[in-house]
C-alpha cells in the first residue's frame, strides 16, 4: 500500500522570460515500510523533491502543479498549521550535516526532550527517559550520560545518530534522508545504514533515501528512482537496476561504482563526460542527449516519455520506444 504518492510534481522559480522548472512532472510512490532510493548527481532535483514533500520549497520557488498525498491525505491543500503537524511528526527529515538540525547551545537531551514534548503528550520525567531510550536505540553508547552532552562533544557519526534520534522522537511513518551518510567515514556509514534497516523492522518506517551514491542504495533500498535534470529517467527494483540498467545515464552511474579492491571516491560521481545542465538553459529533446554516447536521431528533437519495460522497470529513453528502436537483449 502506498504511503506517499507524488503525481506530476513541477517546481519552478522565477526566471527571465519564463519560469525555470527545477523539477518537471515527477511522479513516485513509497509504500509503507518500503525503502526507496532517489539517486542522481548534485543539481538533479532530489533535494527539491524532498523539500516539496515537506512544503519547504525555498522562496521564491513554488510548486506549480502536482499532487502529494501522504497516508491518503493531500499535503498541498493543507494549511500551514496542519502542515506543521505533519512535518517533523509524521514525516521526519535527516540531513547530510547534522548541525543544520541540532542547536549547538543546547544539550542533545534537551533538544530531544523538546521535540518529544512538542509532538507527544509526555511529562518531563517521561520525556527524559524516552530521550535516553532513543539515544540507546540509535546505538549511542552510555546514553544516560551522553544526553547531557552538547553537539560539539559528540563525534560526527554520533551527531548524525543523535539527529536521527531526535527525528524518531516523533515516531514518523516516513523518513526523508538527504545524503545521511555522505560526510561520514565508511565504517560509520555502514553503522547508520544498519541502524536505518533495524528501524524499518522495529518501527515499520518507510524511507526515501536521497543520495548520489548507488552503492549506498544497493545496500539499503528495495527500489530505485534515478533523477536527471529535474526528471525521473529510470525506475526499477534494486535487483533489476543493478542486473540490467536501461537508461544510459544509469549505466554511467553504475560504471562509476568502485570495484572490489579499488578506492571509493565518495565525493564524486561518474565517468560520464560533461555536466548536468543549468535548468535555465536545458537542451532541447532528451535533456541527457549532449552527454549520451547512445544518442541517435530523435534524441535532440523531442523529450522521450517514460517507457514501461518490465513489471517494475521503466526508462525515459528512445532506445526503448517500440517505434524508434529496441535494443537487443532486454528480456521482457
Ligand atoms: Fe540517450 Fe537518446 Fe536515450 Fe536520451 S533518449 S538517454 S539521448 S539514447
Amino acid at each position: 500500500m502506498s504511503l506517499l504518492t507524488i503525481e506530476d510534481l513541477t517546481v519552478e522559480f522565477p526566471g527571465g522570460e519564463t519560469p525555470v522548472r527545477v523539477i518537471e512532472n515527477v511522479s513516485l510512490e513509497v509504500g509503507k515500510g518500503e525503502f526507496v532510493g532517489l539517486v542522481g548527481e548534485s543539481g538533479s532535483g532530489k533535494t527539491m523533491t524532498a523539500l516539496s514533500i515537506m512544503r519547504l520549497v525555498p522562496n521564491p520557488g513554488k510548486i506549480s502543479t502536482g499532487r502529494i498525498s501522504f497516508a491518503g491525505e493531500e499535503l498541498l491543500t493543507k494549511s500551514d498549521a496542519e502542515m506543521r503537524k505533519v512535518r517533523g511528526a509524521r514525516i521526519g527529515m535527516i540531513f547530510q550535516e547534522p548541525m543544520t538540525a541540532l542547536n549547538p547551545v543546547f544539550t542533545i537531551g534537551f533538544q530531544i526532550v523538546e521535540a518529544l514534548r512538542v509532538h507527544r503528550t509526555l511529562s518531563m520525567a517521561e520525556a527524559r527517559k524516552e530521550a535516553v531510550r532513543l539515544l540507546d536505540l540509535v546505538a549511542i553508547p552510555d546514553a544516560a550520560q551522553r544526553v547531557k552532552d552538547y553537539p560539539h562533544q559528540l563525534s560526527g557519526g554520533q551527531r548524525q545518530r543523535a539527529m536521527i534520534a531526535m527525528t524518531l522522537a516523533c515516531e514518523p511513518e516516513l523518513l526523508l534522508a538527504d545524503e545521511p551518510t555522505t560526510a561520514l567515514d565508511v565504517t560509520i556509514q555502514a553503522q547508520i545504514l544498519e541502524l536505518l534497516e533495524r528501524l524499518r523492522h522495529e518501527l515499520g518506517l518507510a524511507l526515501l533515501l536521497i543520495t548520489h551514491d548507488l552503492s549506498v542504495v544497493a545496500e539499503t533500498c528495495d527500489r530505485v528512482l534515478v533523477m536527471y535534470s529535474g526528471r525521473l529517467v529510470e525506475e526499477a527494483s534494486v535487483d533489476h537496476l543493478f542486473a540490467q540498467p536501461t537508461h544510459p545515464y544509469t549505466q554511467g552511474l553504475l560504471s562509476a561504482l568502485p570495484r572490489l579492491g579499488q578506492p571509493h571516491d565518495r565525493g564524486h560521481l561518474p565517468s560520464i563526460p560533461g555536466q548536468i545542465p543549468d535548468p535555465a538553459v536545458r537542451p532541447s529533446g532528451c535533456v541527457f542527449h549532449p552527454r549520451c554516447s547512445e544518442a541517435f536521431e530523435p534524441c535532440s528533437g523531442r523529450e522521450p516519455p517514460l517507457y514501461s519495460l518490465k513489471e517494475d522497470q521503466s526508462s525515459r529513453c528512445f532506445l526503448y520506444s517500440p517505434t524508434e528502436g529496441q535494443p537487443e537483449g532486454l528480456e521482457s
